[in-house]
């Protein structure tokens, strides 16, 4: 994880990423595939509460660009 995190743009992300206690977490993190993701919404389901979460493009706290769709495409498919 300390990894993903160094690709993080500023030190509001990575610590919004890194060190939001819990229930907070995971409101950013890196998927499986590699993909910044932000929780953007809580779901009810048969199952449960679930989680609605967004491929973070840019940077909510400084604008930087993170990712493209195209990247975050090929990352998934592979
Ligand atoms: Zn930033």
């Amino acid at each position: 994880m300390s990894d993903a995190l160094n690709q993080f743009c500023c030190d509001t992300l990575r610590e919004v990423a890194a060190e939001l206690p819990e229930p907070a977490e995971p409101t950013v993190y890196i998927s499986e595939d590699g993909v910044l993701m932000m929780v953007v919404g809580i779901v009810q389901t048969e199952e449960g509460l679930g989680y609605m979460d967004h491929a973070v493009m840019h940077c909510p706290f400084c604008g930087t660009k993170l990712q493209d769709p195209e990247a975050i495409a090929e990352k998934v498919s592979h």
